[in-house]
């Protein structure tokens, strides 16, 4: 089977084309990045299969960064039988770049002239005959959107002759050079011995290691900085020969792309503007109150009618089925107006309720033992349908997020945070993987390969889970709820985006003391090209959000099923295994497993201090650890239990509000505990990646750190919002921990240095 490697610029639509040609869902964002390790499919549209592989973005082949050594490495190790070359063709000259170097080596090369829909729309021409002139080797103009030019591209690759000799646009007194070292590297035996020679002229690292090549370089380049000449010989090439390859219209491309960075990447309302949008974003997800609308609906003379209870008991109850239309009409509004993702949310519960409704009238057809209609009805379906049920919201907040990252925002808001940050120590390349922390922390964890800094990485890699994901959304939202619900606010949007902003804040406050500390280090320049804006592609958008579904719903039918069904059996058994039938869960396992570790988080204000069932906040947390989906899943299963001994008719989420309200947790906990969980160890699949990415030797302190973050971040949350006078305390301790920081850093003042055991 022939395999082709797909290699250019970030950015430039290689995930994209690597997606039409194999049909899979990648991800892809309007920022550079977006993939860092290599990844393989098939593409079946020809005659024979041919495998395609889709490496990272590269700038060029010296490597400096993790992704470029992966790409790097793949084209001269397992030699591809040809490099499908793709090129933003708004941005050829840059892309050039890297192109004059993959000639070098001895592999067909197809260049892939993508994007061709913009060059066309804003009325620009690109010469391909002359371009395939220049560089030798086949041009295919194309659009990877909008899948044009896809099948002449691969029939054109497959055409290729599988061998050919690189060739460099380098000359003038740089060839004898070349050719010098050139004749090197044959005598080594090695393959691609062009490429070789250039890139050991250029003073790269890896080819000065071969035996003898270091004295050759001292020798051949006399003390000049050939990295330099080469580099700038490469861009001279590239205006004088490709810049009469494109034929510029009068128009310029990205006059309307530069006006509306003048307002979104502006110094001052840059930062505030993308504040605004988060919260136009939150409020369209969470609010169950689109005031205006309502005042509109008002000022019409037609108040929108309110179901109250029964339109509350008509969803809940068993009149379920004679009141569909009420049920219904309560989905949209209730007095108010929901937002779009509490309707689709309201929707999605209504279905969940008749399936739960229909199951649990089966399990009563049956007549099974009572422990065994208490699994099923309480363990299994409430636990699953209490964390499914926020699969709307979690989907609306996505569709929004890819929205801003598909169209290009995203990258701008990197910018405008480097600008802000960079001199404390951080970069707007950490900040990508950090936004897409959001999404999920595995892939941000994973796409810190983009950061040459191991401390800067290791920064990042801690702070990723507190740029809150999707999965801790539930937790977010139900807990908002509850708190909420204690205080009589009725703005649960504005609570979640507090609870998203604070966990941000979080995020640059440690980031800042560690590189302050312990994780010092330059801050590499920030060179990302910002692209142009483009409306989303609808498909990719869909795709994206289809790939979230599959893996929220697995998830919930794997994990959440099972930790479900232990924490139900810890909860209905006493220690001699005997069911609890009448309802007294303060004598099971459970129970006295949570009062053991309760006393942990009584600084945090959900230990202790609470009543009798205090210990759910405790078992929650700890269950949290192999998902954070099962924080909700758990209290959903044992306010099943709470609240059938209690009140009576609510369910779910609302169940879980009763019982919050029952244990005696005070406000400020309710919100210590949110954000212990934003900040704390994060899901057990997340630590594994931080311990595959990490660097040596860091990833015990990591685990550490999450610790003591989350514990400092609950304690004052909690102390500050029971004693308002304690933020005094909490500004000393921050003023003298700033203070030891700078003496330290200035060397006024020094520390003794710690023994190593065993060294
Ligand atoms: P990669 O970083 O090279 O993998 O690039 P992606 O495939 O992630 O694409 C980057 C951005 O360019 C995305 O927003 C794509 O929707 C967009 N894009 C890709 N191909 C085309 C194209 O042919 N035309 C246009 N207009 N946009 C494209
Ligand atoms: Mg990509």
């Amino acid at each position: 089977m022939k395999t082709f490697a797909l290699a250019g610029n970030p950015n430039c639509g290689k995930t994209t084309l690597f997606n039409a040609l194999t049909g899979s869902t990648a991800h892809v964002g309007n920022w550079p990045g977006v993939t860092v390790d290599k990844r393989e499919g098939i593409y079946k549209g020809g005659s024979e299969k041919v495998a395609i592989i889709d490496l990272p973005g590269i700038y060029s082949l010296s490597p400096y960064t993790p992704e470029e050594v992966i790409s790097r490495n793949y084209i001269l190790d397992e030699k591809p039988y040809g490099i499908i070359n793709i090129i933003d063709a708004t941005n050829l000259e840059r892309n050039l770049y890297l192109t004059t170097q993959l000639l070098e080596m001895d592999v067909p090369v197809i260049i892939a002239l993508n994007m061709m829909d913009e060059v066309e729309k804003v009325g620009d021409k690109i010469d391909v005959s002359a371009l395939e002139k220049a560089t030798g080797v086949p041009v295919v103009a194309i659009s990877a959107l909008r899948k044009k030019g896809i099948s002449e591209l691969m029939d054109r690759a497959l055409a290729m002759k599988g061998e050919r000799a690189g060739a460099t646009v380098l000359e003038g007194g740089l060839s004898s050079k070349i050719g010098r070292a050139k004749q090197f590297f044959e005598g080594a035996g090695v393959s691609s011995p062009l490429f070789h020679a250039v890139k050991m002229l250029e003073g790269d690292e890896i080819e000065l290691k071969h035996d003898g090549a270091q004295e050759l370089f001292v020798e051949i380049s006399a003390g000049q900085d050939m990295e330099a000449i080469i580099a700038d010989m490469r861009y001279r090439y590239i205006s004088e020969h490709f810049s009469s390859v494109k034929v510029k219209s009068g128009r310029d491309a990205l006059t309307r792309s530069d006006r509306a960075d003048k307002v979104l990447t502006h110094k001052i309302w840059g930062l505030p503007i993308f504040a605004v949008i988060l919260l136009a974003i939150f409020h369209l997800t969470f609010s169950e109150d689109l005031f205006y609308i309502s005042a509109i609906a008002e000022a019409c003379g037609s108040p929108l009618p309110s179901w109250g209870d029964l339109g509350f008991e008509v969803i809940e109850g068993t009149e379920i089925y004679s009141n569909f239309g009420i049920a219904l009409a309560a989905c949209f509004y209730d007095g108010a107006v929901f937002s779009p993702g509490m309707i689709l949310t309201n929707l999605f519960n209504l279905v969940l309720n008749y399936a739960s409704y229909g199951i649990d009238l089966g399990v009563q057809a049956a007549g099974g033992a009572e422990w065994a209609a208490g699994l099923i009805n309480d363990g299994i379906v409430g636990g699953i349908t209490a964390v499914l049920g926020f699969l709307p919201q979690i989907l609306t907040l996505f569709l929004f997020f890819s929205v801003l990252e598909d169209s290009g925002y995203m990258a701008r808001v990197a910018f405008i945070l480097d600008r802000i940050f960079r001199r404390f120590g951080l970069s707007g390349r950490a900040f990508m993987p950090m936004i897409m922390g959001f999404g999920c922390s595995i892939p941000a964890m994973i796409n810190t390969r983009t950061l040459a800094d191991d401390e800067e990485r290791t920064a990042t890699i801690r702070v990723i889970p507190f740029f809150s994901c999707g999965a801790k959304l539930p937790i977010l939202t139900a807990i908002a709820g509850g708190f909420c619900n204690l205080v009589g606010f009725s703005n649960v949007d504005l609570i979640t985006y507090s609870m998203y902003v604070l966990g941000v804040i979080t995020a640059i406050i440690a980031v800042i003391l560690m590189r302050a500390t312990t994780m010092r280090g330059e801050v590499p320049p920030f060179i990302m090209e910002l692209p142009a804006y483009h409306m989303p592609g609808f498909v990719n958008l869909m795709l994206h959000l289809w790939d979230k579904t599959k893996h929220f719903i697995k998830k919930a039918f794997t994990i959440i099923f099972v930790s479900t069904i232990v924490i139900w059996l810890l909860q209905s058994f006493r220690w001699n295994w005997t069911y609890i039938s009448d309802g007294d869960i303060q004598s099971s396992m459970l129970a006295s497993l949570g009062q053991f570790i309760q006393p942990l988080f009584t600084p945090l204000g959900f230990g202790s201090q609470l009543g009798a069932y205090g210990w759910v906040f405790a078992v929650a947390a700890i269950t949290g650890l192999i998902a954070k989906e099962n924080v909700i899943a758990t209290f959903s299963v044992l306010a099943a239990m709470f609240v059938a001994n209690f009140e009576g008719t609510e369910e779910g989420v609302e169940e879980a509000i009763i019982m919050i309200a029952n244990t005696g947790i005070s406000p400020a906990a309710l919100i210590a505990f949110i954000m212990f969980n934003v900040t704390t160890i994060p899901c057990f699949a997340a630590v594994a990646t931080a311990k595959a990415e990490l660097p040596k030797g860091r990833f015990a302190w990591t685990i550490a750190f999450w610790l003591v973050t989350s514990y400092i971040v609950g304690a004052a949350i909690y102390t500050v919002g029971s004693w308002w006078w304690t933020v005094f305390i909490w500004l000393a301790l921050a003023v003298a921990a700033v203070t030891i920081i700078v003496l330290k850093n200035k060397g006024i003042i020094k520390f003794p240095k710690l023994k190593k055991r065993g060294a």
